[in-house]
């Protein structure tokens, strides 16, 4: 067995580590990064054919690099963005080795560098890097037993409707995903019940301006991190059929039944909460915030941005918000199948360093850690809102790639 000796090592090939690898190689470091199946494989695998990206090209790109065959107004197909990263590797020349998993990575004993036991020969390193993903493990409450003899599907194994069994579907999860895996059920003519939870749903265009437009001309965009990262509430919004405001009341009236959270499972049925109809208004509350901000600064700049009071007009509820169901029996309402849109964790079990808090959290300060030459990319709120999306993730590699040449 060989031990391969790098000067900085980096754990992953999807977006973070490329742009981890054109840094490092705009300042001339050698690296290496080991990715353990291909580049950029989450956008590969784990996402549905029918995705588009949240945001427009124009913002979902990689720092100089724009998306080909995209306008910057429109929003790149999930096959767009698989190419886009593939080429944009290429472009950059960066030393991939795809097929090799790091399955332990140690401080040497002497504490200078790293050690990483690998799928293949171990791998030694002064830096290491780890950008494996801000979205690492599915998470699916344990509330349907995996025997139950239902079909369930996390979000991120989920493909197209022809993949589930025939019947209705059951979608848990009001973010990005669950609303638009819902539409995307309902408009393939299935018959779908939308679990719908606490969420903020930002309007797609207001006055003529896309929401990521709004944000970033205000500063909120890439709102650095404060003391402590915002408590997560899923943000729900759509670059799907040209980008649409995500609307519960609209996916109620194209024929989803919205129920509440699901809360447990028994004999066959399922429970949800009666939050149904604050949920949708804390949602509401949200969207019409954000109207107010978005006129209020256009007020205070001048802007010339054609008025929209149409956008304020929330559709009354439907009848299953108004009169909502507390308990479905999955085998009466003709489900075959339930897809879990409910989030993802983080999985550092092969990260054999002390870095964790008491609960298991990375910790960092914008990335860097406290044993020297140890960094972590891409996590949500590394340093900002956009560090772990494609837009934010080039500036964080930027400010890591300083820090390791200012210490070469
Ligand atoms: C459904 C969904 C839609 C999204 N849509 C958008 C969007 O439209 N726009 C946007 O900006 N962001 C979006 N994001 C957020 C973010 O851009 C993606 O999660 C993106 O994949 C993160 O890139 P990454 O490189 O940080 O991590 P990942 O894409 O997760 O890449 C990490 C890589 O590390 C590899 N790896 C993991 N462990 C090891 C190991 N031990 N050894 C070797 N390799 C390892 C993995 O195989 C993987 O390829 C979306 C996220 C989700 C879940």
């Amino acid at each position: 067995m060989s031990v391969e000796q790098v000067e900085t090592l980096i754990v992953g090939g999807g977006q973070a580590g490329l742009a981890m690898s054109e840094q490092l190689t705009r300042r001339g470091l050698p690296h290496l990064v080991v990715e353990r199946h291909r580049i950029v494989e989450r956008w590969r695998t784990e996402r549905w054919d029918g995705l588009h990206a949240n945001g427009p090209a124009w913002s979902d790109s990689m720092p100089g690099y724009p998306i080909p065959g995209v306008q910057p107004g429109e929003f790149a197909t999930r096959d767009q963005i698989v190419d886009y990263f593939i080429a944009y590797a290429e472009a950059i020349k960066a030393p991939v080795r795809c097929g090799v998993e790091v399955t332990a990575l140690y401080r040497q004993a002497n504490g200078t560098g790293f050690r990483a036991e690998t799928s293949r020969d171990p791998i030694e390193a002064a830096r290491v890097v780890v950008a494996t993903g801000p979205f690492q493990r599915p998470v699916i409450p344990a509330i349907v037993r995996p025997e139950a003899g239902v079909f369930q599907v996390h979000a991120s194994g989920y493909r197209d409707p022809a993949q589930l069994p025939k019947g209705a579907v059951l979608t848990v999860g009001a973010g990005s995903s669950g609303a638009q895996i819902a539409d995307e059920l309902a408009r393939a003519g299935r018959g779908v019940y939308l679990s719908v939870g606490r969420h903020v749903r930002p309007p797609r265009r207001y006055r003529g301006r896309d929401f990521v437009w709004w944000m970033d001309a205000q500063g909120l965009w890439h709102l650095p991190v404060g003391e402590q990262a915002p408590a997560h509430i899923p943000l729900a919004f759509s670059g799907a059929h040209g980008g649409v405001s995500v609307d519960y009341r609209r996916l109620a009236a194209s024929g989803i039944v919205l129920v509440g959270r699901a809360e447990r499972y028994r004999d066959g049925a399922m429970h949800f909460a009666q939050d149904l109809a604050s949920n949708l208004a804390a949602g509401d509350a949200s969207f019409l915030s954000f109207l107010d901000q978005a006129d209020a600064f256009a007020a205070q700049r001048g802007l010339d941005l054609p008025e929209e009071p149409e956008a304020r007009l929330i559709a009354p509820d439907p009848p299953c918000v108004a009169d909502p169901i507390r308990e479905l029996r999955l085998l009466d309402a003709g489900i075959g199948s339930i897809v879990w849109a409910t989030g993802y964790t983080l999985d550092f079990g092969w990260l054999k360093v002390p870095v964790f808090d008491e609960h298991g959290a990375p910790m960092h300060r914008l990335g860097v850690t406290a044993v020297p030459g140890l960094y972590f990319l891409g996590l949500p709120w590394l340093s900002k809102r956009t560090s772990s999306f494609i837009c934010g993730v080039g500036h964080d590699a930027a400010r890591l790639a300083d820090h390791i040449a200012a210490r070469v």
